[in-house]
């Protein structure tokens, strides 16, 4: 079963944090005793190969934290948040919640109350947080933080091929391509074990092209560096096709036996001409040309990442992307295709279970009756009892405690005001709630705001399953019980469900959990019905589809580490071309905002820093959160290398110690977004929303530019 811990010696498990989800192995200090564990990376599993990164080697200091959340905490004075928290007993913490939802439900409907997950959530947690939303809650307001992260990519990949798996075969394919084009991605920063697969490739002589508005890490070690203006990426893989037409490049018996809508994609690029697209760009044409030489190799990559995505148009501009693999004939070929690079550490799994605002578990559509049926089934209630399709993320902070928007909001693994967009503005949505509830390990930026603080387990002291950037379900193994006191988000769902009479539909027990889970996703797209605890660990993990084909006696299925091969899972089996156009970003540079704002990642932090910033290593080597802007922008504006500057947007301001650097270009300003309060970069983005995935324009913006002072 899933849900027993190992007792004794090594325990292999899988680092915290990136989507990369390297096997590590951890081991008592002292065996036999208690006490601090040891961490060492599995040498043999397949994405890192003994790799890890500052991040991963720390993650050990997260479990002893003295910041660690060993207590519920309440407010002092019941519904005056700004009253000091108190340690409370989970008896009374719970109850606090159950009053608040109890109270919220009945005076303005089931609606009143939201649910708001995380990409960093077991499939175990991310399962069960969908079903408490709509089976022990009945509401359809959920939905989570993968809207902020690769969302566009997923939407563009379902509507094109059917379905969405971030890399649609293993990463060690990426070593045998002959070209790889990363579109804003950065892995050499975000997860560098996986450089080793990439470095394997240009040792063997491929030619990788990053896209990147910046000379990041990865960009300075590729063969060619194209740096567009953020927010024409589409433009530029329109031009790359465009110049794939007219020179006869097009794979032409692909395109006719394996897709449909070429025409009119072939019609839109016909104006795509490579001198509009480098006005467009500022990429020279000359550049284009040599892209396109290398994407018509023999085998050849694009893999897309939030660069790329992040945008009020990532839909159409990942969708762009996948145009010019179709085109080329690349997905389904030996070492070719298309994917994306996801971030979160389940950021896949954490999508195909039923936290989004449309979807049932398997990538089931909440719409779909017959998926209502099957997983209603499931589940144990009649379909009809199912709530109906709800609201995106940002759709749904953006109208907190107003006029029909959700009242009471419990969060789990996310922390909203350092990682949502334009976070003064959700700050002040919080506010206005009548209840806001959030389980986390420690008080983040997010959780000072709460009435109620729910401490929970964390990754060594727990069982699950996560699905890592390849589709890989892998194993999370508890190397100890969680501290006293703490209960994992399993069990607290369980204890809400029981206090809202539905206790009889869940299990506090992962193993238990992810036998259900099966059972939901078996005949969806993410079919994990024939994955069990013992052939993960086995195989080293298992690739879903993997439909359970035993039980008539037939022999196990093997995964499917390669999709697309033969065919597309579209209804008639082909790969949908669709047209799309540029368009600049929903705010550009003038007078007032002269500046492109754009923002990322550093090595040393994850996501919103609640984890990494609280461990000494890691943040010593960029204990600052700094701006990246060019010299001559810097002599424009006489700002020295570590003086103050400050940036402000329509939405808000923020400060930085300026780094300055001839890595990003003139035009263009790079901050990361890790951190909250005074250098919050989210207080400058812009929430314009991608009408199709719902994602915010995170990576461009407009923004002033001013020195404050010196260092
Ligand atoms: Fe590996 Fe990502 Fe963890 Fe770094 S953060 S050790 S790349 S899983």
């Amino acid at each position: 079963v899933v849900s027993a811990p190992p007792t004794s010696g090594a325990t292999r498990t899988h680092c915290p944090y990136c989507s990369l989800q390297c096997g590590i192995e951890l081991r008592p200090t002292v065996p036999g005793l208690p006490g601090p564990l040891a961490l060492e990376p599995q040498a043999d599993f397949p994405t890192n190969l003994g790799g890890l990164c500052s991040k991963g080697w720390t993650a050990t200091s997260l479990l002893d934290h003295p910041q660690r959340l060993l207590h519920p905490l309440v407010r002092t004075v019941r519904g005056d948040r700004s009253s000091p928290f108190r340690e409370a007993t989970w008896d009374e913490a719970l109850g606090r919640v159950v009053d608040g939802i109890t109270a919220a439900q009945a005076a303005y409907g089931r609606d009143a109350v939201g649910c708001f997950g995380g990409g960093g959530l077991t499939n175990e947690k991310a399962y069960a947080f969908g079903k408490f939303a709509r089976v022990a809650l009945r509401t359809s307001m959920i939905d989570y933080n993968g809207r902020f992260c690769m969302s566009s990519a997923a939407t563009a990949a379902n509507r094109t091929f059917g379905i969405d798996r971030g890399l649609p075969f293993p990463l060690s394919d990426v070593a045998r391509a002959r070209t790889v084009v990363l579109v804003g991605s950065n892995p050499a920063a975000t997860m560098p074990p996986a450089m080793q697969h990439l470095d394997a490739g240009r040792a063997d002589g491929a030619t990788h092209v990053v896209v990147d508005p910046r000379r990041t890490a990865t960009a300075a070690g590729s063969t060619l560096h194209l740096a567009p203006r953020p927010g024409t990426d589409l433009a530029l893989a329109n031009g790359l096709l465009h110049l794939a037409v007219r020179q006869g490049r097009v794979d032409e018996a692909y395109v006719a036996a394996r897709t449909r809508g070429f025409a009119a994609v072939r019609a839109g690029v016909a104006s795509s001409w490579p001198d509009r697209v480098e006005r467009i760009t500022g990429v020279p044409v000359a550049q284009l040309q040599q892209t396109l030489d290398a994407l018509t190799a023999e085998s050849a990559m694009i893999l897309t990442a939030r660069g790329a995505e992040q945008h009020s148009q990532g839909t159409d501009t990942a969708q762009a992307w996948i145009n010019l693999a179709l085109a080329l004939g690349l997905p389904g070929k030996p070492w070719s295709g298309y994917g994306t690079v996801t971030g979160q550490g389940n950021g896949q799994g954490g999508r195909e279970h039923g936290q989004k605002a449309d979807q049932l578990p398997g990538y089931r559509k909440l719409a779909d009756p017959a998926d209502r049926a099957h997983v209603a089934g499931v589940w144990g209630i009649d379909p009809d009892e199912l709530p109906g399709v709800g609201v995106s993320a940002f759709e749904m902070l953006d109208r907190m405690g107003a006029e029909g928007g959700v009242r009471a909001l419990v969060l789990m693994a996310s922390n909203l005001v350092v990682s949502a967009p334009d976070v003064n503005r959700v700050r002040a949505r919080i506010e206005a709630l009548d209840l806001f509830v959030v389980s986390d390990i420690f008080l983040s930026e997010t959780a000072e705001l709460a009435d109620v603080v729910l401490p929970t387990a964390q990754w060594a002291e727990e069982e699950g399953t996560m699905t890592n950037l390849e589709g890989r379900v892998i194993r999370r193994r508890q190397a100890l019980p969680p501290p006293t006191g703490v209960h994992d988000d399993l069990w607290v769902m369980k204890e809400l469900a029981e206090r809202l009479g539905r206790g009889r539909y869940f299990s506090a027990d992962p193993g238990e959990v992810f036998a259900e889970l099966r059972r939901a996703s078996a005949g969806g797209l993410a079919d994990y019905s024939g994955i069990t605890p013992a052939r993960i660990d086995a195989e080293q993990g298992v690739f879903w589809p993997c439909p359970d084909t035993t039980t008539d006696g037939g022999a196990p299925h093997p995964g499917t580490p390669r999709l697309f091969a033969e065919t597309f899972p579209t209804p008639d089996g082909r790969a949908v071309f669709r047209r799309v156009e540029h368009a600049e970003a929903a705010e550009t540079p003038d007078a007032d905002y002269p500046y492109v704002l754009t923002t990322g990642r550093l090595m040393a932090q994850y996501q919103s820093g609640t984890q990494t910033r609280r461990v000494p290593a890691p943040s010593q080597s960029s204990a600052q959160p700094e701006v990246q802007l060019h010299p001559d922008l810097a002599r424009r504006l006489e700002i020295g290398s570590r003086d103050i500057v400050l940036l402000s947007t329509r939405r808000g301001a923020a400060t930085f110690r300026a780094q300055v650097s001839d890595d990003i270009r003139a035009d263009t300003v790079f901050v990361p977004f890790h951190w909250g309060g005074a250098s919050a970069a989210n207080a400058l983005t812009n929430p314009a929303l991608d009408p199709h995935s719902k994602m915010p324009a995170f990576k461009a913006c407009a923004v002033a530019v001013s020195r404050l002072g010196a260092p």
